[in-house]
């Protein structure tokens, strides 16, 4: 962990983070309750679907970790599932106006958290 430059904290949230299931009913409830999303969502169902169909994985770097989806034409209220892609949590910020670049930091977390 001195190597990777993580407290043994952050190792054990990237445990927890690798274990947790990945919850889009928070997703949905965002998307309707602002007015930023247009207050619409695809149904939970919906969302599980495009899920199970990239194997829970992001689609541009194969992590599990932190999905999440990416309006893939950058309107935040198009959620037409063929607009959304299944995305992790650092490929969002990276494609993201106010992300940082280059945030593959849960890959450090998660390999320190393997070395526990
Ligand atoms: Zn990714």
């Amino acid at each position: 962990m001195e190597l990777l430059g993580v407290s043994e904290t952050d190792a054990i949230k990237a445990i927890l983070n690798l274990v947790s299931p990945f919850p889009p009913h928070a997703t949905i409830q965002n998307w309707t309750r602002l007015s930023t999303f247009g207050h619409d969502a695809p149904t939970t169902k919906d969302l599980w679907k495009k899920l199970e169909g990239s194997d829970f994985r992001c689609h541009r770097c194969g992590s599990q970790m932190r999905l999440s989806f990416n309006n893939m034409n950058s309107n935040p209220k198009a959620h037409r599932l063929e607009n959304l892609e299944v995305i992790c949590f650092s490929c969002n910020r990276s494609v993201s106006k106010k992300g940082n670049k280059d945030n593959h930091h849960h890959y450090k977390l998660a390999m320190a958290a393997i070395e526990l």
